[in-house]
């Protein structure tokens, strides 16, 4: 057992419990999300010992240098003094400039910034609301002069943020947006190795952003993206794939349906099974896998399996938050 300071408030962390278990059983206001040190939105700051190092998996040095680390990797050695940041030591305050329906849905979110945002295309970044509540979303341009970020955004139902972003976020409202993370995006390098690009529902998102970078800085090896989902009316975006297949002979489109009603020009079945029934050898390929957990974690397993080294695979799991 040790005890967490914050100014002059004391909290018990049980052995074996994270401090970011422990803060909130103890009702201290911590923004949260993933709880698997993928999100980053619960990084706070020891200001007496140095975090242990699994807690700081992941962050900038500069971060390490001031010991910030993940209250949800924490289980603390040693009593801790704590300081929670203020939002805007990591978050920014963004305009929505759009807010549309890309089908049934998924929404077209798009957030402008004074000022350039700097990212690459397929990170992610935490969007905030004012009550402290917060979600990991992809971003599906690249880096342009609009300094803008844009978003596609599922419906959860009864999702809380979700929800919010579909039924209360209109045009003109500000939202906080933290800093991009995660490497999952385009290394403008060896240009002529196959890319393979899967992602289920709106894994469409960073899977855009990344194939508009690639084919923008002069990629000349084969890139397939394979975008599924159960019925027709849940992907999105088909006729631009399409046409962006006709624009570069190297880009390859299939939209895969796992439903039963399957209209012409869509392939019938799980995406996995799709991608592997046409790719049985992966070795020199780059592997990009983004949306439901379960496909992400199943395909990262088969494109190794199939040849792909480690290295070349990246993986965006869109975790659900843990409440
Ligand atoms: C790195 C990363 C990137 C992400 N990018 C995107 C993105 O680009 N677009 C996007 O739409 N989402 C994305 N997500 C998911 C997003 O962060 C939220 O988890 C999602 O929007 C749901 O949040 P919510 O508050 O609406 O639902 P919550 O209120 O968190 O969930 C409500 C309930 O629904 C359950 N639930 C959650 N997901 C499902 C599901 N798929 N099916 C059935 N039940 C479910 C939960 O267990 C919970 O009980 C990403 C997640 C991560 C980690």
């Amino acid at each position: 057992m040790t005890t967490l300071t914050i100014d002059q408030n004391k909290y018990v962390c049980q052995t074996g419990e994270s401090v970011l278990d422990a803060l909130l059983r103890e009702n201290v206001n911590l923004a949260f999300a993933c709880k698997k040190g993928t999100c980053h939105s619960c990084m706070i700051r020891s200001t007496n010992v140095t975090p242990p190092q699994s807690a700081q998996s992941g962050l900038k040095n500069t971060l390490i240098n001031q010991n910030y680390f993940l209250a949800c990797q924490c289980y603390p050695e040693q009593d801790m003094h704590l300081k929670l940041p203020d939002q805007s030591d990591f978050y920014r305050m963004g305009t929505v400039v759009t807010n549309e329906l890309l089908n049934r849905n998924t929404i077209l979110l798009i957030i402008a910034f004074e000022d350039a945002f700097e990212f690459n295309a397929g990170q992610f970044v935490n969007l905030q609301r004012s009550d402290g509540l917060t979600r990991s979303y992809s971003i599906a341009n690249v880096p342009q002069q609009s300094n803008t970020l844009e978003f596609h955004i599922r419906r959860l139902p009864g999702g809380k943020f979700s929800e919010w972003l579909h039924d209360e976020v209109s045009v003109g409202d500000s939202i906080a947006v933290s800093e991009p993370g995660g490497h999952c995006f385009y290394l403008p390098e060896r240009h002529e190795q196959g890319i393979l690009l899967v992602g289920t529902g709106t894994g469409l998102a960073p899977l855009a952003g990344i194939l508009t970078d690639a084919l923008a800085q002069g990629h000349t090896g084969p890139i397939h993206l394979f975008h599924g989902s159960r019925e027709v009316e849940d992907l999105y975006r088909i006729n631009e794939m399409h046409q962006l297949a006709e624009q570069h002979p190297n880009f390859n489109y299939t939209p895969c349906l796992s439903g039963t009603k399957i209209p012409d020009g869509f392939v019938m079945g799980r995406v996995n099974d799709i991608v592997f029934s046409q790719f049985t050898d992966l070795k020199g390929w780059r592997v990009f896998l983004c949306g439901h957990p379960d496909m992400v974690n199943q395909m990262k397993k088969q494109a190794f399996l199939k040849g792909a080294a480690i290295a070349d695979i990246y993986a965006d799991a869109f975790l659900v938050a843990q409440h």
